[in-house]
């Protein structure tokens, strides 16, 4: 089927101006490559992504939700199937009391931003990344010692079967980057978070402190997907790759950062076939050298399932 095939499907259960076949990935993920989705679709409300989901698996098309696109690669040959962007009324932010509710589409920066403007506490440690709350929650990002586990009081998810669940803390299976999102093809439609009320002084300075570390030590300056790889029990990945003498490795336009071993940057026109193919000589020199397994924190989609 082809990408305008789809669309033309799609365009009976929702608005055509957000139905887009074929459409280059580059611009829907941080590490601005990556070939095409078939179609790309945003998505406003729970019905319109019930609808879609539902069409799609009724044509047995491979589909996956996308948030900003910030630990995720797109294969050059393209995604042969449907990706879905939560925008609309997903994007919603509210902060009463002690407690902000947020769309999975959400910005989960801006989100951390109105919680310390109503002078809460807890989610400090979220203002620098650059994620959804539904990419957040899936992945546990964290950082600066807090991760969303700390803060999620509860997830409104969408099961295979269309049914919308209310999942608790104890249900959601966090671990260290992962949870049950990570095992289950739901969707994160909204979320609440708890936090305490604190010191807008403190709150604002531990913001700004980050802010500087992530500034001094990161290569932001350069597309990235932040750390390729999760740290192993063993201790820090981008402390295996530095000490394996990798910072500054490139394939193509792809380069282990030498500012942070962690990442690696799209440095100029690399493919998603560089980042992929570094990633793997990464992965092969520090188990060479320490007997150390590193595993992707970022999701690769596409066919071959190189890595
Ligand atoms: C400069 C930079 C710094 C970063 N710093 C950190 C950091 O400090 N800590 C950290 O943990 N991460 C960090 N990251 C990585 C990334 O920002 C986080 O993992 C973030 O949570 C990903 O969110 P996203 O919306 O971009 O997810 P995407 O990349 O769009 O998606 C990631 C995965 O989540 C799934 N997903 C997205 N939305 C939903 C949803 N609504 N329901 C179900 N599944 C969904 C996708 O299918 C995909 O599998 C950084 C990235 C960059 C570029």
């Amino acid at each position: 089927m082809t990408g305008q095939e789809i669309a033309d499907i799609l365009s009976e259960h929702m608005d055509e101006s957000r139905i887009h076949p074929d459409q280059p990935m580059s611009a829907y993920t941080s590490f601005r490559t990556g070939g095409n989705a078939l179609c790309l679709v945003e998505v406003h409300n729970i019905e319109e992504l019930r609808r879609v989901l539902t069409c799609v698996r009724k044509k047995f098309l491979p589909y996956v939700i996308i948030g900003n696109g910030t630990n995720t690669i797109v294969e050059d040959e393209g995604y042969n199937g449907v990706i879905v962007k939560l925008g609309g009324d997903f994007t919603k932010i509210d902060v009463t009391g002690y407690e902000v509710s947020c769309g999975g589409g959400a910005s989960l920066a801006a989100a951390a931003r109105q919680a310390a403007d109503m002078w809460l506490t807890g989610m400090e440690f979220a203002c620098g990344i650059p994620g959804t709350v539904g990419g957040a929650i899936r992945q546990n990002a964290g950082a600066f010692g807090g991760q969303m586990s700390d803060i999620v009081k509860r997830v409104r998810a969408l099961t295979t079967a269309g049914e919308e669940i209310v999942l608790r803390p104890h249900e959601l299976q966090f671990g260290y980057r992962h949870s049950i999102f990570c095992l289950r093809k739901y969707v994160v439609l909204d979320a609440v978070f708890e936090l305490k009320k604190g010191d807008k002084n403190e709150i604002n300075g531990r913001i700004e402190q980050y802010a500087k570390e992530r500034r001094e030590k990161q290569p932001l300056d350069l597309p990235n997907a932040g750390c390729i790889f999760k740290n192993p029990k063993e201790g820090f990945s981008a402390k295996f790759i530095d000490d394996a003498g990798l910072g500054g490795e490139h394939i193509g336009g792809a380069m282990v950062s030498r500012k942070h071993c962690g990442f690696i940057v799209n440095a100029g026109n690399a493919t998603a076939t560089d980042i992929i193919e570094l990633m793997n000589r990464v992965r092969d020199e520090v188990y060479n050298q320490f007997s150390v397994r590193l595993e992707p924190e970022i999701t690769v989609l596409g066919q071959r399932k190189r890595y």
